[in-house]
This record gives C-alpha cells, structure tokens and sequence, in this order.
C-alpha cells in the first residue's frame, strides 16, 4: 500500500504517532534512525580546487612562463623568486579564498528553510533538516513543503507542484484515502511533496518520508542552487586585468626591443627586463583582493542583519537610490496593541501595551461595566473566534503565536472580560477561511448551542460593504462607520471591522460565496503597531544619502499616511496612491506618478510589481521588500529583492537577492552603507595596483630608451612586488567606511569603474613615482656610484614611495593627515612588517646576496625621504583640488 492509498488513522498507526505530533525525545530518536532530512550531502569544501583556483589565470600563465624561460636561461635566483612569488600568491590568496567560502557557508546555513510543527503537543517552529517521519507539519501559503506528506487536515489548500509534474496550474489538496494504484505523484492529490510550494490556503499532514528517501531525493534532482556566481564589477574586473596583461606584455615586448635593436643591449638582459617588467606590472593581486573585498562586505552585512542571497547584491547595494518598503514588521515593530473599540453606540477606549492582557475598557475616560455591554463583547468575541492564533507566556513575557494583528484581538477581548478557553469551547470552530491579504478578510463557522454563526473580521471597506444590518439600519450608517475607521486610521492605528450572521445547520463547511452578503456588522477594532525607532534616524540618513522611502502597505491609506508622517516619509505633504486608484492608471501615468509619491496604500502584490517597473524605467536603483508568496515577482523585477527573514515566506526569500534576519528596515539602510564601502574598497585596491605597476613600467621604460641599465634587477622588482603588495592590497579591503560615505549621493549606476578621475590619479601617481626613482637613479651614476649602489637606492625609493602609496589610496578626497592609520590596523601592520622586511634585505649580508643588494648610507636614505615625500605632496594637493571644486559644484 501507498501512503496516498492509506486511511488517516492508519498512517497515524504505521508511522506511530498521533494528529499532537511527536514527543522532542522521540522525534530525537528517530533522527539517528533515519538521518536528517536533507537531499543530497552538501557538498565538502574542497581545499585542492580552491588551492588549483589560484594559478588559473592568465596573469599567473605569464608568471610561470617567464619562471620557465628564466629558468632555461639558467638564472636560477631570478626562476625561484619568480615560483616564490606565485606560491606566495597562491597561499594568500589560498587562504583569503578558504576563508571567504567558508563564511559564505555559514551564511547559508543561517538560511536553511524552517518548517512548522507540532512536537510536545505545542506548535514550534523547527530547522527543516530536523523533520522525521511521524512529524506532524503545518503548511501555510508561501511555504515550501519539507518533506513528502500525507495530508490530515486542508483549508483550500492549493499547492504548485510544477517543478515536480511540470503542471503549473496548482494543484487543489484533499485529505481522503485514494484507492488507484500506481498513481503518478501529480494524482496522489491527499500528498504533498518536498520542494513543491503552498500557493494559498493551510494545511496539516503527516510527515512521512524524509531526505532521499522523497519522491524528489529519488528522482535525485539536483536542487542545489548555482552556488558561484561572479558579480558584474568582478567580470568586469577580472576582464580588466586580462587587458592590462595583454598590454604589459605588449609594453615589454617594446622595451625588449628598443634595448636590443636600438642601443644594442644584451639580449638575455634585455629579455630578463622584459620579464621583469610584465611580473611587476602585472596586478596579480587584483582578483583575490576583490573576492576578499566581497566576503568582507557579506559577512559584515551578515553582522548588520541583511543576509546575502546572491553575491552581484553586495555591488548593487552600494549604488541604490530608492528602497521601497513595506510597512507593517519592517517599519513598524509589528507588536499591536488594540488603542479603540467601537460598537456602533460608542467608542471605547483600551489601556495597556503590549501582549500582556491587562487593561481597562474606559468610556469618557471612566471604566465601564462590561456585563451588560452585549454590543461590545460581540466585538471582542468575534475577534477572539475568528482567529487563528495564539498568546502564551514565555520568560514572564506575553508572546504572539501566529499573526500579531491577530494576537491584539485576544489581547483586546481578554481585557474585555472573555475568557479564550471557555468562550473557544462553547463556541467551537467548524471551519475557517484564513486570512490572504488579497481577500483582505478572514471567516469561521462557529457552533453555539443548536445554531451555527459565521464570524468574520477584515479590511473596513470590505466588510461594510458586504454587511446589510446595521444597529439602527439607517442608510446613512454604512457612512458614518467609515468615517469613525477614518478617525481611527488619522491615529495611526490599523482597523479592522468585525460581523457576523447566521449559518444554515447543516453548514460544514465555509466558501467565499457563503459571506458575501447579509452580514451584521458587530464593529471595529483600532490597533496601534509602534513605529520602529531606529527607522525614524535610517529615513532621515537615506535622505542624507540621496536614497528615497518609498512606503508600500496592504494598510488603509489614512493609517498608512499617519505612520509615514511619523517616521518621516515623504516629507509634509507626503502623496498617497491607493491600490484601487492604481487600478485606474495606465502604466504611463503610473510612470508620471511615481516620480512624486512615497506611499501607496492598499495595495496587491501586483500593484508592487508595477511601481517597482515604473521606478526602474526612471533609471532608479531599486531595493524592494516582500513577505508573501505573491511578492516574488516584485522581488525578482527589482535590482534587490529583499524578503524577511522572520515573517517571510519560503517563496520570497528564494526571490530574494538579500534577506533580512531582523525585518528591519534600519538593516537596509546598514547594507547600503556597506555596499558602498564594497565598492570604495575595490577602488581603492585597484588604484593602488595599478598607478604602483604603472610607476614600475615607466621608470624601467625611460631608462632602457635612454640606453641604461634597467633601474632594478628582476628579482629586486618581484621583492617590490611582494613587500609592497603582498598583503597591502588585501589589507585595503579591510578599510572602515571613510568619513562621509553616507553624505554624498548613490553612485551612478551606470558609472564606469574607471572613471576620469580614477585614469587622472593612475597617471600623476605613476609618473611622480617614475620620475623620482629614475632622476635619484640617473643622479646616482652620474656621480659614480656602482650600478649595485643605485639599483639599491632605486629599490628602495620604490618601496618608500608604495608605502605612501598604500596610505594615499585610501580616500579619493580626503587628506591622509586627516585618517586615522591605526582605524585599519591590518594595513598599518603589515606596512610596518614590509618596511622591516626590507631592512633586512638591505642590511643581511645573506639577502643581499640574493636580492643583489647594498647598504645604504645616511646621505642616500636622506635623499629618498626627500624624493619620496613628493608623492604624498602631490597627491595632497590633487586632493585639496578636488575638495575646492566639489564645494563650488555644490554652491553653484
Ligand atoms: P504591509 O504591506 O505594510 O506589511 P500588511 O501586509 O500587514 O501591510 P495586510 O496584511 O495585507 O497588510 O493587511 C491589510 C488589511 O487587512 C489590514 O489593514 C487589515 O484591515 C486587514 N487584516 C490584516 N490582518 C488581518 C487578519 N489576520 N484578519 C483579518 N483582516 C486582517
């Protein structure tokens, strides 16, 4: 027998276990009987394919044939500093690599899927992979089935099993045995599979297979998701460095040239310059340093609560320039507290905060006497029947099990004198159509006595307009009550409306057509949801830095426009648009509107679709949020998608490119600023590779065309390489955001890498370099000095000039007189480190037979101060410049 095939109870009595669920202990046990509930074992990092990564690339390709021709020549030194620089290289990057892969890991583990179910008679919510056979689940919209399951219990539950049937119409659920045999899983309509997804409705089932022993571990499909994918900037980047090889090795090829035919050198010498000069430029170190730029910025995001999905987001984080967000939970703390209580004679007031039911019914401001308040209890006992969730105690707190909208009613009704548990047992639930934002209302069917009522709370609009008995049944009433859930939603609170009627006795079970008319309205509900405080300073800072708030709510649009005034969202007059006025508009004019609009109320997850659209048409970089499982589309069209991490479905944190661990929108904000250090960080690596490399190549190629020696031999040029870049690069990842990182606006979007002022700093660094090392040079022979004595001093004023260099690179504007050295602690270290380690170049007499060099004496070391300073100098005032002319720019 199928399980399909099996009845309720004996499924219940083959997997032994009951519709409670498991005992912790027992469903402990079976785990190290049947393994968790994972398909295929993820795959182990591997050490030898990131270790083989380091030498696939065509800057190492040229490093190892240089090695080899050297080699060949039987320049035996400069072959094995040239394989020392690759190893050295590798293990670097080795070990950057290792580390960033690993941290990636451990941020995917923090999204592993969660699942609902009942163990020790209690609803919790568990990690997937812990889920047995026996389990009892609950599946709700957005969520994606954990295991394959026989349905007990479904309330319109339809669920898209595409990705296993290819059918994309979704399948609606049953829960009676089938008797047909060898049923395809696309017919066992009373199972649901792992990997397919819950579109609407609930559900209950039993767990009963788990990992590879699912339809989908068998098929053995491979779900896991693509794990690497490069950046744009990385592409773009790694392309970058091919070129500048190619046009290194191009460059070499003249100056091996212009030695041998033009001044007659030697050939290998000139041939081991060449070599030279291509190792040197080369910025081997470029790639790495961007992965490692990446990894820092995810997990340092990771720090700030926003979880990086898909790597390109770190990149496109720093350049946006709208975040539309939604309201309630990312907003606003999604703690609700019932404020007003209306019951078509009055309006009450309710005291207290928070979950804890205590509080007072006050009326003018006095406590009134509920006993005899019949109208009002029919509020609060609607609201605390037609209702799904629960409040329960957890260290001396009062917590919401289930929606918090929904956890404020029984708050409400509890201060209202009803007691759940009786009021729940003389009324018992039949059957419940839940809340979906898009029907905007949820229902039951309850029992009391020998009559059957149906409850039902909702959206104000919806629910009055389908209500036909009013207390006084006055047209004019249906008016009047909108205008009270008006002066509700003026507070800031959200309504809710409550009704009712009577059901047929035979009535078992609940369809939209049943409520849509002849509903009794019983009243509303005001509840207030806390704005978050953080976000009031994160809206305020986002304007700052040039980035819009763009509040999108399924709230009503007088509620919506009060929470936006308090936390500042569009300003004053902040414009609201509401779903149905959305409904009216072409995409032409919703592509005028949405230029000067900041909140839209009542709105679809459609309507969220074509905002997003409409905004991305205006050149807008836009980061988007979404919970349910309709947001997806939205997600997917926006440059960031970004689910929540607590309230959240399954479906939209797959959508999502970052996911919220907190649902905060302050956390946005944090990932912006990151995203924005990410991006100087990289610039930052870059222009210091590349004006060091491009100094190196021209000092070489000016005194080869003047008929010199080259001014550092090819294995003093690799120790350049190595102590000056070795660790600098990658220490510059690390820097902290510089002063002002969130004063100035998002980066254009289409804005090249190397931009003008990039090329400008490359060349007037690389010269001022080149200049320096070859004037002391040529300064140097004509006063007689040995040719060891000047490459030396040519050396070292390289080296002199890159560690300024390393400080220079940090800001594009900023004095370096005005950084802090110590805020990047790695990089002052290792500079330190470098400047030692060339010490011992220059003073032990060992290297210095390696690295062919001389001591120096105090006159040459006062000579490469002096020469040397000018790059700090130089680039001061380059700086200074820039700093006058952005200031004019801002005052014209
Ligand atoms: P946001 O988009 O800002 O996060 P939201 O998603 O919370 O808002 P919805 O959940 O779609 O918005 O709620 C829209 C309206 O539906 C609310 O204003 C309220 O009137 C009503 N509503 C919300 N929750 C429930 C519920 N559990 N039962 C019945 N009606 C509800």
């Amino acid at each position: 027998m199928n399980w399909y095939q099996l009845r309720i109870n004996d499924v219940l009595q083959k997997l032994e276990t009951s519709k409670e669920g498991l005992t912790e202990k027992d469903a402990k046990e079976r785990l190290t009987r049947f393994g968790t509930n994972k398909l295929a074992e993820e795959e182990k990092i591997s050490k030898i394919k990131i270790l083989l990564h380091q030498f696939i690339s065509p800057l190492i390709y040229i490093l190892l044939v240089a090695a080899l021709v050297t080699f060949l020549l039987k320049e035996y030194t400069d072959a094995s500093v040239i394989i020392a620089v690759v190893i050295l290289n590798a293990i670097i990057g080795y070990i950057q690599e290792f580390k960033a892969e690993r941290s990636v890991r451990a941020l995917k583990r923090m999204l592993t899927p969660r699942t609902k179910v009942l163990r020790d008679g209690h609803e919790k919510e568990i990690n997937s992979e812990v889920l047995v056979p026996g389990d009892i689940v609950l599946l709700a919209s957005g969520s994606k089935v954990p295991a394959d399951i026989r349905l007990l219990k479904t309330i319109e539950l339809k669920i898209d099993e595409a990705m296993l049937t290819g059918e994309s119409i979704p399948v609606n659920k049953i829960t009676s045995p089938i008797r047909e045999d060898s049923l395809t899983p696309g017919d066992q309509t009373n199972m649901a599979f792992t990997g397919t997804i819950v579109v609407s409705g609930r559900g209950r089932g039993i767990v009963a297979e788990t990992g590879n022993r699912t339809v989908l571990g068998q098929i053995a499909k491979n779900v896991r998701e693509a794990v690497k994918t490069k950046t744009p900037l990385q592409a773009r980047l790694e392309r970058f460095a091919k070129i500048i090889g190619i046009i290194i090795v191009g460059f070499s090829g003249i100056l091996f040239s212009i030695g041998v035919f033009l001044h007659g050198m030697d050939i290998t010498e000139m041939f081991m310059a060449a070599v030279a000069t291509a190792v040197s430029a080369i910025p081997e170190g470029l790639p790495i340093a961007v992965t490692v730029t990446m990894a820092i910025g995810v997990s340092r995001m990771a720090r700030r609560n926003a979880i990086i999905r898909k790597l390109p987001a770190v990149e496109t984080l720093g350049s946006t320039t709208i975040i539309c967000s939604d309201k309630t939970g990312t907003l606003t703390k999604n703690e609700m507290t019932v404020k007003l209580v209306y019951d078509e004679d009055h309006i009450y007031e309710v005291t207290g905060t928070g979950y804890e039911p205590k509080g007072e019914i006050l009326r003018d401001e006095i406590p009134v006497e509920l006993k005899d308040k019949e109208s009002l209890l029919r509020v609060f006992r609607i609201g605390l029947l037609c209702n799904e969730s629960n409040i329960y105690l957890e260290d001396s707190q009062y917590k919401v099990e289930g929606d918090p909208t929904e956890g404020a009613l029984i708050v409400s009704a509890i201060k209202g004198g009803l007691n759940p548990e009786e009021e729940r047992k003389i009324y018992p639930q039949i059957a419940i159509i839940p809340f979906e934002s898009e029907h905007g209302y949820m229902a039951t069917l309850n029992k009391h006595h020998n009559k059957k009522y149906i409850f039902i709370k909702g959206a104000p609009e919806k629910i009055i307009e389908m209500c036909t008995q009013f207390k006084t049944n006055n047209i004019s009433q249906k008016k009047e009550i909108l205008q009270i859930a008006n002066t509700f939603a003026k507070k800031g609170l959200r309504v809710l409306a409550f009704a009712y009627k009577e059901a047929p006795d035979d009535m078992e079970e609940l369809a939209h057509r049943d409520i849509n008319l002849g509903l009794t309205l019983a009243g509303l509900q005001g509840m207030f949801d806390p704005p978050r405080p953080e976000v009031i300073q994160a809206i305020e800072e986002c304007k700052q830095a040039g980035i819009g708030t763009v509040m999108i709510t399924g709230d009503h649009a007088i509620t919506a426009v009060s929470i936006a005034k308090e936390l500042g969202i569009g300003g004053h007059d902040a414009r609201v648009y509401t779903g149905k006025e959305l409904e009216t508009m072409s995409d032409e004019e919703l592509f005028q509107a949405v230029k000067d609009v900041s909140v839209y109320a009542r709105v679809s997850p459609e309507h969220k679709l074509r905002i997003t659209n409409q905004l991305i048409k205006h050149g807008e970089i836009v980061a988007v949020t979404g919970d349910g499982v309709n947001d997806a589309p939205a997600l997917k069209a926006a440059h960031i998608g970004i689910a929540m991490g607590k309230t959240g479905t399954d479906v939209a944190k797959e959508a999502s490119d970052v996911v919220l661990a907190d649902d905060n929108f302050a956390s946005i904000f944090a990932a912006v600023e990151e995203g924005r250090v990410v991006y100087d960080n990289i610039k930052k690596v870059t222009l210091f590779l590349v004006s060091c490399g491009f100094g190196e190549l021209i000092a070489i190629l000016t005194t080869v065309s003047m008929g010199l020696h080259i001014p550092y031999t090819p294995v003093q040029i690799l120790w350049l390489n190595i102590v000056t870049n070795g660790l600098q690069d990658v220490a510059l990842a690390f820097d902290p955001p510089e002063k002002g990182i969130l004063q100035r606006p998002p980066r254009h979007p289409r804005e090249r890498f190397l931009n003008g002022i990039m090329i400008q700093k490359i060349l007037i660094m690389g010269f001022i370099m080149a200049a320096g090392t070859v004037l002391l040079y040529i300064f140097n022979l004509m006063m007689g000095a040995p040719l060891k004595e000047a490459r030396t001093e040519a050396l070292t004023t390289m080296v002199v000039f890159q560690f300024y260099q390393a400080f220079n690179c940090r800001s594009e504007r900023r004095s370096i007189f005005r950084m802090n050295p110590l805020k990047n602690p790695f990089l002052f270290f290792s500079m330190i480190a470098a400047i030692f380690a060339h010490l011992a170049v220059l003073y032990v007499p060992a290297l210095q037979w390696i690295f062919g060099t001389v001591p120096l004496t105090k006159t040459e070391w006062a000579g490469i101060g002096v020469v040397t300073i000018t790059i700090v100098i130089a680039v001061e005032i380059e700086k200074f410049i820039r700093r006058l002319r952005r200031r004019k720019t801002v005052f014209e």
